[in-house]
């Protein structure tokens, strides 16, 4: 058998292609993890045809259990980025249009945050369901948002493992299985795929970006899942609020139909695209009902809606070092900040401080007067301010917006 894994690792290096039951040979558990890095090394190198990365996502779903659910369930998933709240605006506003939402969700990775460690700010609130738990709250409350089960794509979470600790995160193929090999074991049968572009994006070149998409569109379908994918601007952070529980409030104001504007077109738009109907969805915001879904979803998870969530010591604002326009708020570097302040791990056990995080007061295209506020940095002790101030660029110049939404993309 060993000589078999090293031919097949010499074949991918050359260049050559393996066939669906070699990758699925290559990644079984019990080639050693030297091998394994091996092997994604020369894929990160080598890439793979569309053939092989379905092997790939094949034998990573058949690692593991695959949810079927009796009817209809819809999910969005994000390729992460700063400040991207959505999954908490968007999750109750589908449920109170009719769709039922099963979602497995993640932690922060790098400078981006994670949905889990937003939601954990809510007091009370548990991310840790079984799956006939999360069944029984989606046939309930209608919406049940969770962490990924070990029972689902565990050889996704070796490989995953091994490529963080491997420099071989960044392969458009091994990035689209490892996505697409949980969204199909977790039986979505309607599937959003909201594709990050710009700089605080996983991948910040548009062409990849779109690569990645269409990629992803092409292993749903074959899988019988609606697919559907959209490329959205995160060259800034979106909506205000970086960091766990201040994205939780913007979220909230979100729901009660005040919250920004660039997260409300964000979440109405992918709303529309899962639920079908624009108006349907503007009916659900507007009355409230999207709000009270989301009152009983973070009941549903022991958590509770009303309680106050957790607040930094330390509130600072960061003056702007002279007057202009506003020509960039850096999201990356915001999203670095905000983990230096304590909401980012280093290592997957850390903890994170849910209450530290940065508002953002100006963006692209704003004016601002030399000691005006850039930014409010809520922090547990000291903080870098001047390291804040630097993430946005002011100049004379004036500067427009850039759009957010950046087009669908198809297979
Ligand atoms: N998210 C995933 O689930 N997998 C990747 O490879 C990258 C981002």
């Amino acid at each position: 058998m060993a000589a078999r894994i090293t031919d097949l690792i010499a074949r991918k290096r050359d260049g050559g292609e393996l066939s669906a039951a070699e990758i699925a040979a290559m990644v079984a558990p019990d080639v050693p993890d030297y091998q394994l890095s091996a092997f994604l090394m020369a894929v990160v190198l080598r890439g793979l045809s569309d053939d092989e990365t379905r092997g790939l996502l094949d034998a990573m779903v058949a690692s593991g259990q695959r949810v079927s659910w009796p009817w209809p369930v819809a999910d969005k998933h994000s390729t992460g980025g700063v400040g991207d709240s959505t999954t908490l605006v968007l999750a109750p506003l589908l449920a109170a249009c009719g769709v039922l939402v099963a979602k497995m969700s993640g932690r922060g990775l790098g400078h981006t945050g994670g949905t889990l460690d937003k939601l954990e700010a809510i007091p009370g609130m548990r991310v840790s369901l079984s799956l006939p738990g999360m069944r029984r709250q989606v046939e309930q409350v209608g919406v049940a948002v969770c962490g990924q089960t070990p029972e689902l794509a565990p050889a996704d979470g070796r490989l995953y493992a091994l490529r963080d600790a491997t420099g071989t995160v960044y392969s458009l193929p091994l990035i689209a299985a490892s996505i697409m090999s949980k969204k199909v074991a977790a039986g979505a049968s309607r599937l959003l795929l909201d594709v990050k572009v710009g700089e605080g994006a996983l991948l910040p070149d548009p062409d990849a970006a779109r690569r990645l998409a269409g990629l992803m569109v092409r292993l749903g379908r074959d899988h019988d899942i609606d697919t559907r994918a959209l490329l959205s601007n995160m060259s800034e952070p979106l909506g205000a609020a970086v960091g766990d529980a201040l994205e939780v409030a913007e979220a909230l104001d979100t729901l009660r139909g005040d919250g920004p504007a660039d997260i409300t077109e964000l979440c109405v738009h992918q709303a529309k695209v899962l639920a079908g109907d624009e108006a349907v969805v503007r009916r659900a915001l507007d009355s409230g009902a999207a709000y009270e879904c989301y009152q009983r979803w973070v009941a549903a998870q022991g958590g509770d809606p009303e309680a106050p969530l957790p607040r930094a010591p330390l509130v600072i604002e960061v003056p702007a070092p002279r007057s202009g326009v506003v020509q960039r708020c850096h999201a990356r570097s915001i999203g670095e900040q905000v983990m230096r302040l304590g909401a980012g791990r280093a290592t997957k056990e850390d903890s994170v401080d849910h209450a530290v995080g940065v508002l953002v007061h100006r963006k692209r295209g704003d004016h601002v007067e030399a000691g005006e506020p850039l930014a409010t940095v809520h922090a547990r002790g000291e903080a870098d301010l001047d390291a804040v101030a630097a993430c946005f660029e002011i100049g004379d110049a004036p500067a427009e917006r850039e759009p957010l939404l950046l087009g669908d993309v198809d297979a």
